[in-house]
């Protein structure tokens, strides 16, 4: 992978697209084709071996999807990236390729509600079982590393509670074993944290989320070693198959290039929300990493530039008032999914964790007063107000508070 700009703002526009390879075309083309000729039947013959390079059939590469690949190898400082038509087909792309029947995955005590179901079963399927692990410390990782444990599979910022795992310690203790960690790092993008620099193996994205950034395409991405993420091309992604479409990537490609103006000024407005929420009287707790008060602090300070645009917070009252709160907003989107322009807000306990079992939602601190909130990129003071008013609204009184 040739890194050619030294700096992140510049990267994300530049790396892997050269204008001069596409006609002078100063947008990379889109190549909305399903398949590519060969000039004779032998240069066909040729390309199957692997004896010459070029295009045979866009499931096993498109130049559209190349481009992005190559650029968020780069952003990620990895060595390869591979595009997928969603973050679920990366995860399980990734832990597919990763395991065979019998083994052990040692999770974060936290995961988004489908990998947690995609994890359920691959332990009904293939008895590949799993543990979870707050990781706060090495002894914690080490005591539930099995023999037959193939990856530790990590989220932070853990979705919705926004708790930190240490990466660099993580990783620490998995070369001891020579296990890959790998790390979902959707809710920070690359412009806010970078795990392969931590020492971390495998990077995934939910490029629906920031790297997208416009709430337009379902889109996953990949980053790691080479030979790791050739043998993910050659086996779980060829065939199963669970590719992107070019016009999707050129969307991506598109939104990378205002990923880091966008990142700042989603802290910025997340930063002054995270203030306001923590003093309004019907909110009981607000978890936010940028929290200088906050047990995690230091791991913010060491691995994440910023604190990022998301945050949740637990209102006083019942989930009718949760679920009251957000009835009664007016511009900000009752929605899941994060990192758009626009704010969303969404209630995990029936939404995006409604299939984690009620006794593994509450060990995740995933109450029933618990929202969660994406600042999008709208005036701060706007969305503010919005929350305020619909705060105002919950009748505290009337539960006991
Ligand atoms: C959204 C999300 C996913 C799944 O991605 P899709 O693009 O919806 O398939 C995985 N992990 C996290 C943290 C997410 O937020």
């Amino acid at each position: 992978m040739s890194k050619k700009h030294k700096h992140f703002e510049t990267a994300v526009i530049h790396e892997g697209y050269d204008a001069k390879d596409m006609l002078g075309s100063l947008a990379t083309p889109l190549f909305q084709t399903s398949t590519y000729t060969f000039d004779t039947a032998e240069q066909g013959e040729r390309r199957f071996a692997g004896e010459e390079d070029g295009y045979i059939y866009s499931r096993l590469g498109n130049p559209t999807v190349n481009v992005l690949e190559e650029r968020i190898a780069v952003l990620e400082n990895g060595e390869r990236g591979l595009a997928f038509g969603s973050g679920m087909a990366a995860v399980s792309a990734v832990l597919v390729a990763l395991t065979k029947a019998n083994d052990h995955i040692l999770c974060s005590s936290g995961l988004y509600g489908c990998t947690f179901g995609l994890l359920t079963m691959m332990q009904d399927k293939y008895n590949i079982t799993h543990d979870f692990s707050s990781m706060e410390s090495k002894e914690a990782v080490r005591a539930l590393i099995k023999p037959e444990t193939a990856c530790i599979y990590v989220e932070t910022p853990i979705n919705p509670t926004m708790k930190l795992i240490d990466l660099q310690m993580v990783s620490e203790v998995a070369k001891e074993f020579n296990i890959p960690v790998v790390v979902d790092n959707t809710f920070s993008s690359p412009y806010l944290q970078r795990p392969l620099e931590l020492g971390c193996d495998v990077v995934i994205h939910s490029a629906t989320k920031y790297i997208g950034g416009h709430g337009d395409v379902v889109a996953g991405l990949v980053v790691g070693k080479k030979d790791f993420l050739d043998s993910v091309q050659m086996t779980t992604q060829k065939d199963i198959g669970g590719i992107i479409s070019p016009f999707d990537a050129w969307l991506l490609i598109r939104g990378l290039k205002t990923l880091p103006v966008r990142l700042d000024r989603h802290c910025d407005n997340a930063e002054k929300i995270f203030e306001k929420l923590r003093n309004h009287p019907n909110v009981a707790k607000v978890y936010y990493p940028n929290d200088t008060d906050h047990p995690d602090y230091f791991i913010r300070k060491k691995q994440m530039k910023r604190g990022g645009g998301l945050m949740s917070f637990e209102i006083k009252g019942s989930k009718e008032d949760a679920q009251a709160m957000l009835n009664a907003l007016s511009f900000v989107k009752i929605a899941v999914s994060l990192g758009d322009a626009e704010t969303l807000i969404q209630h995990p306990a029936t939404m995006t964790h409604s299939v984690v079992p009620e006794e593994s939602r509450l060990e995740m601190g995933i109450t029933d007063q618990l929202i969660r909130l994406s600042a999008g990129l709208e005036a701060w003071e706007d969305i503010w107000n919005d929350l305020e008013q619909a705060l105002n609204k919950i009748n505290v009184h009337a539960v006991g508070n």
